[in-house]
């Protein structure tokens, strides 16, 4: 095993999308969403078992994330989440990605692209009902659809939309951006295979009416909630923990002080370990002289500031080299959770679950 490492247990993995999978209706597809390595998950692992549980598609944000599920062998439709510019359309087509497309998109490139390479090139209409990042505003719809009439080479396979605030317990916005979408689809194909989606993580949870025929579960996959104010009525099982090792450990007389800007004074004489895992890990720098891991079983705080590579903590005189070290997860009676050290950072899981990407992951059975 290596020193430092993400512990993925498959086990967890597999519950939450079997889970996911016997909670939304068998009519609605579900589409995984692997952006940024699967959450920092690993992709590939994580779609091998999505197939196995009855999802249908994966969902990436570039191209290049599509390619490499490719190279890996699978051949299940697989969404790209961004617009592609006409710089990504040869790789999106040659690569069978369904891509999204609105009225900013070069549309008159990728029917070119999809017309030399001789194929039908699936597009998704995306909506943009509030979120302002992406997307066809409504009045638009009508003409931009005349146009789209013009590139006999894309095939409008569905339509989809994001919601900003469906984590929140107010759900007035969301169900408002819901109503825009209804509007939207008026507009649109009303045949079955249409695929109409709108639901993430949060929009499984607690908006049914976002499902349609096809839900794009996210954080959920990962056993996380998409916030604190969700219900938590799922029976979801943390996938990521964040493990490492003591490799040092050494005794402080009272008044001496630890790592860069000499920030913790020892009050009194005491023991520190070094931990190899620093901000340069993704393990972040704000928690200095804040967060705490896991040693023996108990809770150790972070001394000094928070170096690139490495870590000190506080310790007893039962903590040797070599002792296992838990960031995240559980050791013993105790637990870190990723949503306790996401609020002490000021950030939430999501940006914590794929920011550790220099440290190797370790799956596990
Ligand atoms: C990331 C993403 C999702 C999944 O979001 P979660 O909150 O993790 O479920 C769904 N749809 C789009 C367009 C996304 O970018």
């Amino acid at each position: 095993m290596p020193v430092s490492y993400t512990k993925i247990s498959l086990k967890a993995l597999r519950h939450n999308l079997r889970l996911i999978r016997s909670t939304v209706p068998e009519n609605v597809e579900l589409m995984a969403i692997l952006k940024s390595d699967g959450y920092g998950h690993g992709s590939i692992a994580t779609l091998n078992i999505a197939l196995e549980e009855g999802y249908s598609s994966a969902a990436v944000a570039r191209v290049d994330e599509g390619i490499k599920l490719r190279q890996h062998g699978f051949n299940c439709p697989i969404y790209t989440l961004g617009l592609p510019l006409p710089y990504d359309m040869p790789a999106g087509v040659a690569n069978d990605m369904i891509m999204p497309i609105d009225d900013t998109v070069d549309l008159k490139t990728m029917e070119a692209v999809a017309a030399v390479s001789n194929k039908e090139v699936k597009v998704m209409l995306t909506v943009d009902t509030g979120m302002n990042r992406l997307g066809i505003h409504l009045d638009k719809i009508p003409e931009f659809l005349k146009k789209l009439k013009r590139y006999p080479h894309l095939k409008l396979h569905g339509t989809f939309t994001h919601m900003a605030t469906a984590d929140e317990k107010d759900k007035t916005f969301a169900i408002a951006q819901l109503k825009e979408f209804e509007k939207a689809l008026e507009l649109l194909p009303k045949t079955k295979d249409f695929r109409i989606s709108a639901a993430n993580s949060a929009g499984i949870l607690e908006l049914p009416q976002s499902l349609y025929n096809l839900a794009r579960p996210g954080i959920i996959m990962y056993g996380i909630y998409p916030s604190g104010d969700m219900k938590k009525n799922l029976d979801l099982q943390p996938v990521m923990s964040l493990i490492s090792h003591c490799i040092h450990v050494q005794t402080l007389k009272k008044g001496e002080t630890v790592g860069y800007g000499a920030t913790y004074k020892a009050e009194h004489m005491m023991k520190t370990a070094t931990i190899p895992i620093g901000y340069a890990d993704g393990y972040p720098r704000s928690l200095s002289n804040k967060g705490y891991v896991l040693i023996g079983g108990k809770k150790r705080p972070i001394v000094g500031r928070i170096c690139m590579d490495q870590l000190m903590v506080a310790v007893d005189d039962t903590v040797r080299t070599g002792d296992q070290v838990v960031l995240i997860g559980e050791q013993g009676n105790e637990k870190i959770t990723i949503e306790e050290v996401a609020e002490l950072a000021e950030t939430i899981p999501y940006e914590l679950m794929c920011i550790f990407k220099r440290i190797i992951r370790v799956y596990e059975t």
